[in-house]
């Protein structure tokens, strides 16, 4: 019954064969896209190699003109207009995710996070705890943290010797002599040392007394310091400006690698938003997007995200949750009298508490004497 409808014909002319000619238009139209996006692309090649605007919407419209008056019709002039804008548009989309996916730190699909190596440590693999104070301060200070960190089995140590603060009047941090206390601290309990370098002029100083170099929240997109520290090699804690997009701190990670370091881990710190109740707004969303795109290993400080104690070990555990390869978290052996961040640092038995909420499927916290021994 269907068949014979199909025969039917206008003048010899069935309707399969008019199908079939439709099908080959179809073939041939999706031919000429594909082969229009590839020269779309080698344009963009050409254009980047000579230093030429990559795109003249003035092009797009003497494009535009020629084919409407070129236009024989059925189709309206309107129809083709819309029509080729989105072709451009499509053109355009694949050569920006064809570029994004070029990036060196871009994760291939299917690609293992990269491991990255601290010493004897390894960012990438189990997620791994990063504690300490936000500020060094002075020796008991962080003798007390150190040795606790070192009990629970953190592995990590961290403590600002440069303090970027948002008033000039507020404590700046130790300096030089806060990078001797810090080191100290963590040779004295087998911690490796993480601390913020603030400017080009002492990036060679910090690198000398710590294991892992932090690029803070306000410097990420200082890409001159970002250049600096890739040439020293050492691991480098990439944090998320507090308006950056994720394309912008991947960029910026891009740029060390591009200098030659590959030892780079990110670090989601919170946005700035209307929320109020919160220092920054954590987003938990950053986690598996950063994962997804890039290959590094992406860790998460809650403390900066919150500005606030009470809620750390919710957002511990819901950034383990989400896949972070990480947590940092500010521990002071007495908040009330920290010189920064009092608001939002724990005590230490405040800070056990967080890790023992973590739970062994968030976390693989194994003994100091297994970590020791699988070393
Ligand atoms: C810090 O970790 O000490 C710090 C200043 O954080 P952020 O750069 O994220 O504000
Ligand atoms: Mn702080």
């Amino acid at each position: 019954m269907a068949d014979k409808k199909d025969e039917k014909t206008k003048g010899s002319t069935t309707l399969e064969d008019l199908r079939r000619r439709i099908n080959a238009v179809n073939h041939d139209l999706l031919a000429l896209l594909n082969q229009r996006a590839e020269i779309v692309q080698e344009v963009r090649e050409y254009k980047e190699r000579n230093a030429i605007e990559i795109f003249i919407p003035t092009r797009e419209q003497e494009m535009l003109d020629g084919l409407v008056e070129a236009n024989p019709g059925p189709f309206s002039d309107d129809m083709i207009r819309h029509l080729f804008r989105e072709i451009f548009r499509a053109s355009l989309h694949h050569m920006e995710t064809d570029k994004k996916q070029s990036l060196r730190v871009a994760r291939k699909p299917g690609a293992p996070t990269d491991v990255i190596k601290v010493g004897n440590r390894e960012v990438g693999r189990e997620p791994i705890i990063i504690a300490g104070p936000c500020a060094v301060e002075d020796e008991d200070q962080m003798e007390r943290v150190a040795g606790r960190l070192a009990e629970l089995g953190v592995t990590f140590l961290r403590g600002g010797a440069f303090k970027p603060r948002t008033s000039p009047y507020s404590f700046q941090g130790l300096g030089e002599e806060g990078l001797r206390l810090l080191e100290a601290a963590g040779k004295r309990h087998g911690l490796k040392t993480v601390t913020e370098v603030v400017d080009t002029r002492t990036v060679d100083l910090v690198a000398k007394h710590a294991d892992m170099l932090q690029i803070g929240s306000r410097n990420q997109l200082n890409y001159e310091l970002l250049k600096a520290v890739a040439t020293t090699g050492k691991p480098i804690l990439l944090k998320r400006n507090f308006a950056a997009t994720l394309d912008e701190l991947i960029r910026s990670a891009e740029y060390i690698v591009a200098g030659g370091n590959e030892n780079v881990i990110l670090c989601e710190r919170g946005i700035r938003t209307f929320a109020r109740e919160t220092r920054n707004t954590l987003d938990i969303t950053a986690i598996p997007l950063l994962r997804d795109l890039c290959r590094l290993p992406v860790i998460v400080d809650i403390s900066h995200a919150a500005g606030r104690r009470d809620i750390l070990p919710a957002l511990a555990r819901a950034s383990l949750a989400a896949g972070a390869n990480g947590i940092m978290v500010e521990v002071h052996p007495n908040p009330g009298l920290a010189r920064s961040d009092a608001q939002q640092q724990l005590d230490l038995n405040q800070f056990e508490q967080l890790l023992g909420g973590l739970t062994p499927d968030l976390l693989d916290l194994r003994p100091p004497a297994a970590q020791q021994s699988a070393e």
